[in-house]
Order: structure tokens, then sequence, then C-alpha cells
């Protein structure tokens, strides 16, 4: 009888766990909520439109194909026993001898959960699907303000400066990822608006760091008098500028 090992979650530690067991006389039952593995590095080129969804996420059905010694099984899991060593599933129960969980990480709005709904995280493909609407809505209602509304300079640049909080991997690549669509996919593709002058991200403060610090992606006057960052200088190219900051109280 081969001993059963459960993994829970089909992302890089789940897949990793799994081909680790490949020639081991086990039985692995690999659980995850989502059919698929998605390959959450390059999930900022979908929420940007330069990435297909089927780009970034594979099967996981396919992809252990030849792993004998694995099933998949599509169920999320809502609680485990682990004096009986039991996880509970939503359709049941299911048995282990062991158990990995590799269930990843969920956005944290740090007691600002009604944040959520102007700004979503990026952590599934539906997120990028919301998050790339929004933003290509954004310049379709900057044009549409243009040539309907005969809206004024200012508030065409209001509805065209984009904020991002976070200065991690995904914040960063976001911004990086936003100045290149307007100022490269986008450039020529409107008549009443020049998407270059979208604003994108302009102070990203980390306070994970011993000393919060400020990336200075690109300027926006108008945005950094809203913030309590010192003036932001012009940066040319796209590249990430590091500046330190003095100790914030409210950070
Ligand atoms: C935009 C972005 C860019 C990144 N760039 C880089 C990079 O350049 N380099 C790098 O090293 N890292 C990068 N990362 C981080 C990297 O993607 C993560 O560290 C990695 O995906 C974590 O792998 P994981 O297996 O722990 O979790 P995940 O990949 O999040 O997988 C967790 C899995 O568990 C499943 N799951 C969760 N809860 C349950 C449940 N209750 N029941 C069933 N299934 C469940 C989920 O559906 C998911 O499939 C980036 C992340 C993002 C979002």
């Amino acid at each position: 009888m081969l001993r059963r090992v459960v993994i829970v979650g089909g992302g890089f530690g789940g897949l990793s766990a799994v081909r680790a067991l490949r020639n081991t006389p086990v039985r692995v039952t690999l659980i995850d909520k989502r059919n698929y593995h998605l390959f959450r590095p390059m999930l900022y080129q979908v929420a940007t439109g330069l990435l297909s969804a089927d780009e970034v996420s594979g099967p996981l059905r396919s992809i252990f194909r030849r792993q004998k010694n694995v099933d998949v099984l599509l169920d999320e899991v809502t609680g485990i026993n682990s004096d009986q060593r039991i996880v509970h599933l939503t359709r049941g129960d299911l048995a282990y001898e062991f158990l990995i969980l590799a269930t990843g990480i969920q956005n944290n709005y740090f007691g600002h959960d009604e944040w959520r709904r102007f700004a979503p995280g990026l952590e599934s493909l539906d997120d990028a699907d919301v998050i790339r609407s929004k933003i290509l809505r954004a310049f379709e209602r900057a044009e549409e303000m243009a040539s309907v509304e005969q809206a004024g300079t200012e508030e065409i640049r209001c509805q065209l400066t984009f904020a991002l909080v976070g200065a991690g991997a995904v914040g960063v690549e976001m911004a990086g990822t936003l100045a290149e669509i307007s100022r490269m996919d986008l450039a020529h593709d409107f008549r009443h608006i020049d998407p270059t002058s979208a604003r994108v991200p302009t102070g990203l403060i980390r306070h994970d760091l011993p000393e919060p610090v400020c990336f200075y992606l690109q300027p926006a006057p108008s945005l950094t008098q809203q913030l309590p960052l010192p003036t932001v200088q012009y940066q040319p190219e796209f590249s990430v500028r590091r500046r330190q900051l003095p100790p914030n109280p409210h950070l």
C-alpha cells in the first residue's frame, strides 16, 4: 500500500514538491482551487494587456500527464484536522499521511479592506482582467472627455494619472509596464488625447526596509503635492531611482 501525500496548491511550491516525489513510492494528490498553474511573475503583463491569460497559465493535468503517481483534484481546502490527518474540501474530506501546504500568499490591505474595491490586488487572472479593464477604460474615458465633453487639460491629466501603492515586485513591474504601454503600445491609437502624457506612479513607498524608501519612477507634480513626499525630479528614461526618506511616523 503506497503512502498518501497530499499537496495543497499548484503554484511554484506545489509543482516543485510534486516533481520531487516523482520517483518515490508514494501516491500524491495535488489539490488546487484552480485547474491550472499560474505563472505569477508574468501576471502584470496580463493586467496591462501585453500577454493573454493562456500565455501565463497551464493546466495542471497536462503538466503532470506523464507523472503516474500523481492525481490532480480541483477543489478548495477549507480546513485541516491535523490530529485526524484529514483535509476538509468543499466536497468532502480527504485523508493524508503527509501533508504539504503550498497555498501562496494573499494581498494585505493592512486594515483597509475598503480599498480593495478601488484598488484590486494582483493575485489571479480575474484580478488581472479587472486591472486591465480599469487601465484601458481610463484611456477611453479620457478620449471621451476630450472629444465629446471638451474637458480641460487638467481634467484629462487627472484622468490619465495612475497611482500604485506598493513597491514590491508587482508594484515596480506594473509601474514599468504602465509607462511602456502608454508610451509605446497606445501612443498613436487615440485622436484627442496624447497617451504618452499619462502619468504613471510617482512615489512608491516601501516601509519594509529599515528606513522608508521612496522609488520615483515618473514626474507627477500635482500628485506628489498631495502626498507627503519630496519633490520629484524628472527621469527622462524609465528607470527606478531610489531616494532615502526621513522616517515617517505615519508609516
Ligand atoms: C506580478 C508578480 C511578479 C512576480 N515576480 C517574481 C519574480 O520575478 N521572481 C520571483 O522569484 N518571484 C516573483 N513573484 C513571486 C512569485 O510568483 C511567488 O513567490 C510564487 O508564485 C509563490 O509560489 P507559491 O507556490 O508559494 O504560491 P502561488 O504561486 O500563489 O500558488 C498557490 C496555489 O495555491 C492555490 N490555493 C491557495 N489556497 C488554496 C486553497 N484553500 N485550496 C486549494 N488551493 C489553494 C492557489 O490557487 C495557487 O494555485 C511575483 C509575483 C507576482 C504576483
